[in-house]
């Protein structure tokens, strides 16, 4: 997405418009507070010693103290009018200033010790009793009295001249305190229902929304206590990225400076078969809903539940390469005992590539000409179908009103995980995106990943962008829904798939088998004719104007009977509609590549998405490791991210280096390349121009490399 303040000189531009190398604020196991000058030089010291230029810093330590967990409201490490337990801050902050390293206040607000506050101050459950959150001490909630004391502690706060403050919380959980039973009688006319399932169905929508909106008032209360003294104080909080809805970050948006979610932390389970790509997911879903504020991906160093155990050198690099590559700044946790690992000197590294590269990294806008749909629409809809009752009945008739089988998320990131591998750039959109009419011109495909549920407005958005000339890779049940859930007579978008659905859903099966009987734009490469057919999948009339590309097999009848005859049924196909061109996969392809990791799947997403729109990248040599991202500087400088995902079992200990790749880079119009550089190993490289595409060998790739091309301005 263009951002907002592209193109703006760098003497316009705030710090926080470009990228940030942020350290979290839990460097120690036992966090101290430093007292001499000299000790707290030394910190700062090690700090900017690691590439580090701004950090969260904790001015709480009571939250690690003591038998019960949370804040003491007491001990606050800065002058308060509330209660503080020494003015540490006046300290710390002259010599961060001194030495170049920005102070962002890490603030807890949600989770405080059992005697800190009058009682009033604290989330109650429905029958009155406090909520104990991570076990140990109390939720506060944020709509009660801590609404008010939260904005003067901001305001005293904001009389230092810190950079500015992350919000940990508001909580956005339902609360039956006497606040939240006030505020929503006045707002909704009725009384605060005991529970979800006690609400009657005119009072569901309210019911949800009221804690989440509530919470959003805590945070523009925060920022306005803030600034009252610090104009220029930023201010953000964490959120989720993929697999979230995004709501949070829309609605504070006028607020808040960046956005951020954990894109790197991982390992809560055995890495073993998990999805790799987060820190790069977060960072484009982040993209698709910044509004011209920053990014921000959270990684820790530490394994997830063991977070005193730092990851290898192979987890780390990619969790920075995510970061950077889509236009995002890293925060990251540091264990000091473990500083001398290969993770955290590999963070290092990328701390001082970012440095020396600032100016092709800020305001990166992306040059990928695909994007790949994530939908809060269908997320939300599959939470109900999946999430409700337990109960056998009831979970069928959600269902029946609710997508079929929801497998929009799994399909997402079967098919972000089948692009990245074939180093094909793409970027991620929303719902929002395209009803705010912010597809930006150089986008040629959208693919949408088992979009079942799809609104009367987002398809029609969808059939302009085809009839105009933009190509469509649609797979499983997209548009057959709306975007309640309910079932369409057919796709809404079944004139531009060329296809009807016919019956219902098939599967779950895993043997049974489509047919690449016929080499065409699909199906070439494909290693073998016989391939596996996705756990669920439809059948569809095709259209006159429809060619077939790939067919079902018939069913087969169980295991060890003999292969079924190749049936009459299309499993793709391919229709022009206006100007533009679709393909449809109606199985649930990217499900099963996430799954099964079958290496003809990743081909048929590759070849379906390169036969659609020619990538602006061209990779060989690279087989399915290399995934590439491609933007551009506010410099003007043409930026290629490549990332190597060859490597053995996760953790990943390194990447097992390949090379020589050959890349093929298509140049912006009018593009002129003066030198090339790989940034990582810093040496220039040769480029050959023709036809407006560039060309060079990278003789070596490691865990990651940044190409640098920049402009002959002449
Ligand atoms: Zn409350």
């Amino acid at each position: 997405m263009a951002a907002k303040h592209a193109g703006e000189p760098a003497s316009v531009r705030k710090w926080w418009q470009e990228p940030v190398i942020i350290l979290a604020h839990q460097y120690d196991a036992v966090m101290s507070t430093e007292q001499s000058p000299a000790a707290i030089e030394r910190l700062v010291r090690w700090k900017r010693s690691l590439g580090f230029e701004a950090e969260h810093l904790l001015l709480n330590h009571s939250m690690m103290e003591g038998s019960v967990g949370g804040d003491d409201a007491a001990a606050y490490l800065f002058k308060n009018r509330h209660g503080y337990r020494q003015d540490w801050l006046a300290r710390y902050l002259p010599v961060a200033q001194q030495h170049g390293l920005r102070v962002i206040a890490y603030f807890n607000v949600h989770w405080f010790k059992t005697d800190t506050f009058p009682m009033d101050f604290y989330c109650l459950d429905s029958s009155g009793q406090p909520k104990v959150a991570y076990g140990s001490g109390y939720g506060v909630c944020p709509r009660g009295p801590f609404l008010e004391w939260a904005e003067e502690l901001a305001e005293d706060l904001g009389r230092y001249p810190i950079a500015g403050v992350f919000l940990d919380g508001p909580g956005e959980d339902t609360c039956w305190c006497a606040a939240c039973r006030r505020k929503f009688r006045a707002r909704s006319g009725a009384e605060l229902p005991a529970s979800a399932a006690e609400c009657p169905p005119e009072l569901a929508a309210a019911f949800a929304a009221f804690p989440r909106e509530e919470a959003v008032t805590f945070t523009r209360n925060f920022a306005r206590g803030l600034r009252r003294h610090n104009p220029e104080a930023i201010l953000y909080c964490n959120g989720i990225a993929d697999g979230g809805d995004g709501w949070s970050m829309a609605a504070t948006a006028e607020v808040t400076n960046f956005i951020g979610a954990e894109g790197g932390f991982i390992g809560y389970r055995p890495l073993a078969g998990n999805f790799p790509f987060e820190a790069g997911s977060a960072a484009k879903v982040l993209e698709a809903r910044a509004q011209g504020r920053g990014r921000v991906i959270f990684s820790d160093c530490g394994f997830k539940k063991f977070d005193y155990h730092a990851h290898p050198k192979g987890e780390i690099a990619r969790m920075y390469a995510g970061t950077i590559a889509n236009g995002a700044s890293p925060w990251f946790l540091v264990l000091r005992h473990a500083a001398k690992t290969g993770g955290i000197r590999a963070a290092v590294r990328f701390n001082r590539l970012i440095r020396q590269q600032r100016a092709a990294l800020t305001d990166g806008e992306s040059l990928a000409e695909a994007a790949l749909l994530h939908s809060p629409v269908n997320l939300a809809l599959a939470g109900k179908a999946e999430g409700g009752s337990g109960d056998d009945v009831a979970r069928r008739e959600a269902a029946a009103g609710c997508l079929a089988v929801p497998r929009h998320y799994r399909e997402f990131k079967g098919l972000y995980a089948a692009l990245a591998r074939s180093g094909y750039p793409f970027d991620v959109l929303e719902e929002a995106n395209l009803l705010a009419g912010a597809l930006p011109r150089r986008i040629r495909l959208l693919i949408l990943p088992g979009l079942g549920a799809v609104g009367d407005e987002v398809a029609g958005k969808l059939r302009e962008f085809v009839r105009g000339g933009g190509r469509l890779l649609a797979t499983f049940d997209s548009t057959l829904f709306d975007q309640a859930g309910r079932r369409r007579a057919d796709y809404a978008l079944a004139d531009v798939f060329g296809a009807s659905a016919e019956g219902e859903v098939l599967g779950p099966s895993s043997l049974d088998y489509l047919a690449a009987t016929q080499t065409n734009e699909l199906t070439r490469g494909a290693s073998q004719p016989v391939l596996p057919c996705p756990e669920y999948w439809w059948r569809v009339r095709a259209a006159k104007s429809a060619r077939a590309l790939l067919w079902y097999h018939q069913k087969m009848p169980r295991r060890y009977a003999a292969l079924t005859p190749v049936s009459k049924s299309p499993a793709a196909l391919v229709n022009k509609f206006g100007k533009g061109l679709a393909v449809f996969i109606p199985s649930a392809l990217g499900d099963h590549y996430l799954s099964y990791r079958f290496p003809d799947e990743r081909l048929l997403v590759r070849n379906a998405a390169r036969m659609l729109a020619r990538a602006p990248v061209e990779l060989s040599g690279g087989d399915e490791f290399v995934e590439a991202a491609l933007r551009r500087g506010a410099d003007g400088a043409v930026v290629l991210h490549l990332t190597n995902w060859a490597s053995g079992e996760r953790p990943a200990t390194r990447a097992i280096p390949l090379g020589p790749l050959g890349v093929r880079l298509r140049l912006p119009r009018g593009f002129r390349p003066r030198s090339a550089e790989l940034a990582m190993a810093r040496r220039k490289v040769k480029l050959s121009v023709r036809n407006g595409w560039a060309c060079f060998a990278l003789p070596r790739l490691e865990e990651y490399e940044m190409v640098v091309i920049t402009k002959d301005e002449g």
